[in-house]
């Protein structure tokens, strides 16, 4: 003989049901089949809600009674041909009409006692399996309905009754026994007590009703069909990649279940178990699919980790105080007092010290065991040796499930620095003596972060997803977006990083999606856009909560500038080109970096500094490894560079800034580039990062713009003016060339001293040959003091700048 459960969604519609017939109808072939239905799809929520309204004297339970009548009879229309119907459609309405009177009676004297919600919800089942079985034998297979409460007994814990196994066994033996039928449809969750009262198994409890049959039958396995392919390593709901996990044994299900995963009722491996009966659980809308099978033990070879699980809606209790250390029983008389007012225990930890127990518990019953601890403990409390009980609401649990766990060394440490790494604030961490489970209690708004972290660290064979959020898509946004796009599937294969752009902003608009925006298509997606703002769009970061998020800032903007904190704070990495941030005050470029390093956010900003040229970073490496920056000296302005290597006696200055903007190769305002403005910042930054202390006020810069120009106050007035200074260029021009020196605009820092300004350069110095827009870069240092450690290439432009962002992403990535 075979079991089969089919669960609500497997039984929702006409269509669906059909599916279960035809793996009935394959499977009973040579072989007796009970299949055990739950209630049509949502049924029993409607139910329990139906009770509620009516105890509530609230008359719209007649509307959601109405509901439910309307889903069985259409089901039956759909289900059975128009000649068969009648008497189906009456005997149903029959037992509505009686679910209708308890109903009534529940709504005039406003309540419904557990007994009479049992009665009600489990209508459910009772209609479902009753349907369900008229439609087989309509369509030829040799079926019999069986009502599941004259098999299973239970004491009279309404809601959740305790099964007597005893009782239940025989009533099985002696019915399956004589059965002839080929196929007996049963009603799952549906029970009575020895009087013969309604009770039901608890909420999920049709996989238990099935386990019973099973144990007490003997079969050799028992299926489970739902609505996905197995158990999975995390909840599909959360984690898109989660998949289903082939072989696991029953006490990792029973962990993982009972930590959450609702595809199998906790209670339902107890009774096959102490058999071994398998359990095999597959998909009802994929049967072809291998699904998971369920054993004494999984298999030796597999992962150390097997899943992730959660539970929502749970509260800690801590009771604390001196008056706990070292006296005996107080744990006893906790635990005690809990377990006479009713509630589990979910999750358990002491402090070694003694003066703590912190435990977990659903948050229904959080209020219950509070008052029950207090009552327990008053005496204590009154002398001030025991602090009052602390409750702390609106956590989860997150729990990591294995068999082979103890077996490995370090995975404690890393589940909980990848949460950190992610900014999860953990609450209470406990592992099992088994060590079978190591759970965590966290904040209930990180639950997804969490789950997709640690899937990603323990199941995704090292692919790291990186989330940005990108502000700017201006001439380096647009290249950036480009890049991304071509390289997404090299970088996923080679490094293992699945780069997936979540927002887009541009000043007036921006777009999110929480699977990656379209990079194809973006300009489109953010035309449709909604409004943009600063604040609201680090808002929407925030709520998404993604893990491994990165704030990308492609602007020159400083209010956007100013938002970084916001997103360090939130251990949100922050990747940007824009200047303005890292060349502030100093007071402000030391809170951001120590931002950074307090909540593991990295704050990287390559491309201030030489677009894509790897300045920086090298920098760092040089300091990390011990070395001492003495002097750096450097052309560090692309667009000054080309302009200069382009101004001769033949050309007209002014031209010549003309066609390096429009080339893309100075700021939005070239006069930010043509002061020194740019340069200044740059070596700041160099300076800074070199660890010295140094404010923009501090550098020294000879203009060798005329005053004039420096006065004015918007682009158009600026060419303006240099074109009323064309003798004033042309003199610098003519200086230097008499001199056989070409024009460089160099900076300098040497002794905690900075200084920017045009100078001659000889053809001798390294200088000199330095082409286009390159930038070119001398560190003398400890190491390098005779020879200096030179950095030279291209150091303006959106293509190399975008690749500048890119490469510092990388650098997340692989943090
Ligand atoms: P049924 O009605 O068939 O009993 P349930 O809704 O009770 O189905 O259980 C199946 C659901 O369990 C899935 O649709 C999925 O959303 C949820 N679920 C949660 N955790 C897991 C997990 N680890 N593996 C598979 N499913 C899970
Ligand atoms: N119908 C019941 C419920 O929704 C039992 C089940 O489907 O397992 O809880
Ligand atoms: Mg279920």
């Amino acid at each position: 003989m075979k079991v089969l459960k089919f669960g609500g969604t497997s039984v929702a519609n006409a269509q669906n049901i059909e599916k279960v017939k035809n793996i009935v109808a394959n499977s009973s072939k040579n072989e007796k089949a009970v299949v055990v239905v739950s209630a049509f799809g949502g049924v029993t929520d409607m139910l329990i809600k139906a009770s509620l309204l009516a105890a509530s004297q609230n008359e719209s339970y007649k509307n959601v009674l109405e509901e439910i009548e309307d889903k069985h009879l259409k089901t039956i229309q759909e289900l059975i041909d128009i000649n068969n119907q009648s008497k189906v459609i009456s005997n149903v309405k029959r037992e509505l009409n009686v679910l209708e009177t308890l109903l009534e009676g529940a709504f005039l004297i406003g309540e419904t006692t557990p007994k009479l919600l049992d009665k009600i919800v489990g209508y459910g089942e009772l209609l479902s399996s009753y349907i369900i079985n008229e439609y087989f034998i309509k369509e030829g297979i040799d079926s019999v309905h069986k009502n599941s409460k004259l098999l299973i007994k239970t004491d009279d814990s309404f809601g959740k009754a305790v099964v007597d196994f005893k009782a239940t066994n025989e009533l099985c033996e002696n019915y399956f026994g004589t059965v002839t039928y080929q196929v007996i449809v049963a009603p799952g969750f549906v029970a009575s007590s020895a009087k013969g009262e309604a009770t039901t198994l608890g909420r999920g409890g049709s996989d238990y009703t099935a386990a019973i049959i099973a144990a007490a039958v003997n079969t050799e396995t028992l299926e489970i069909w739902t609505d996905v392919s197995g158990m999975y390593t995390a909840n599909p709901k959360l984690v898109k990649q989660a998949f289903a996990i082939p072989h696991i044994s029953y006490e990792e299900a029973m962990e993982l279940s009972h930590f959450g995963a609702k595809v199998l009722y906790p209670p339902t491996i107890q009774p096959v178990l102490s058999k071994g009966i398998s359990i095999h659980i597959k998909n009802t809308f994929a049967p072809e699919e291998e699904g998971t099978l369920i054993t004494k033990s999984s298999n030796g070879k597999a992962r150390a980790v097997r899943g992730i699980s959660h539970v929502e809606n749970i509260s800690l209790l801590s009771l604390e105080g001196s008056g706990m250390v070292g006296i005996h029983g107080i744990s006893k008389r906790f635990f005690e007092v809990l377990s006479e007012a009713k509630v589990s225990v979910v999750f358990i930890t002491q402090a070694s010290s003694e003066h703590s127990i912190c435990i977990g518990v659903a948050s229904d019953d959080a209020e219950k065991a509070k008052s029950a601890l207090e009552k327990a403990f008053e005496y204590e409390m009154t002398l001030k040796k025991i602090n009052p009980v602390m409750v702390e609401n609106d956590l989860a649990i997150i729990a990591l499930v294995g068999d082979n766990m103890k077996s490995h060394q370090g995975l404690s440490g890393r589940m909980f620095s990848a949460l950190g790494k992610n900014n999860v604030n953990i609450r209470a961490i406990a592992q099992g003596a088994s060590e079978r489970n190591i759970s965590a209690v966290i904040n209930k708004n990180d639950v997804k972060k969490a789950l997709n972290t640690l899937h990603e660290q323990f199941f995704e064979d090292n692919v790291k997803q990186l989330n940005l959020f990108v502000m700017g898509v201006g001439n380096v946004g647009e290249k950036f977006l480009a890049q991304i796009e071509q390289q997404r599937k090299f970088l996923k294969k080679q490094l293992k990083l699945n780069i997936r752009v979540v927002a887009l902003s541009n000043s007036k608009k921006m777009v999110f999606d929480e699977n990656g925006l379209d990079l194809k298509n973006w300009k489109e997606l953010l035309n449709n856009g909604e409004k943009t703002g600063l604040d609201a769009f680090y808002q929407k970061v925030k709520e998404l909560n993604l893990r491994n998020s990165i704030f990308v800032d492609n602007t020159a903007n400083e209010a956007v500038a100013k938002t970084y904190e916001h997103y360090l704070n939130d251990s949100i990495s922050v990747v940007t080109c824009n200047k303005i941030a890292a060349s502030s005050p100093y007071k402000n470029y030391l809170k951001l970096k120590e931002l950074s390093r307090q909540y593991n956010a990295p704050f990287l900003f390559e491309t201030n500094v030489g677009a894509g040229l790897p300045i920086i970073d090298t920098l760092k490496h040089l300091i990390a490894s011990g070395d001492k920056i003495t002097k750096i000296q450097a052309v560090l302005s692309g667009s000054l560079n080309f302009v200069f290597n382009n101004f001769n006696d033949k050309t007209d200055f002014h031209e010549v800034v003309k066609q390096a903007q429009d080339e893309g190769y100075t700021e939005p305002d070239p006069k930010i580039d043509l002061s020194g403005i740019d340069v200044m910042r740059k070596i700041l930054i160099l300076a800074r990062e070199s660890g010295n202390e140094l404010d923009i006020e501090q550098i020294e810069n000879e203009a060798f713009l005329p005053q004039e120009s420096l006065d004015t106050s918007n682009v158009d007035d600026f060419y303006k003016s240099l074109v009323k200074n064309k003798a004033h260029f042309d003199t610098i021009y003519k200086e230097a060339a008499n001199k056989d020196c070409r024009l460089k605009y160099v900076a300098q820092f040497e002794n905690g001293k900075a200084k920017v300004g045009l100078q001659h350069v000889p053809q001798d110095h390294p200088f000199y040959n330095l082409e286009g827009k390159d930038n070119i870069v001398l560190f003398f240092t400890e190491r390098y003091s005779e020879q200096p450690l030179l950095i030279k290439g291209a150091g303006a432009g959106a293509d190399v700048t975008a690749s500048g962002i890119f490469a510092d992403i990388i650098r997340i990535g692989n943090f």
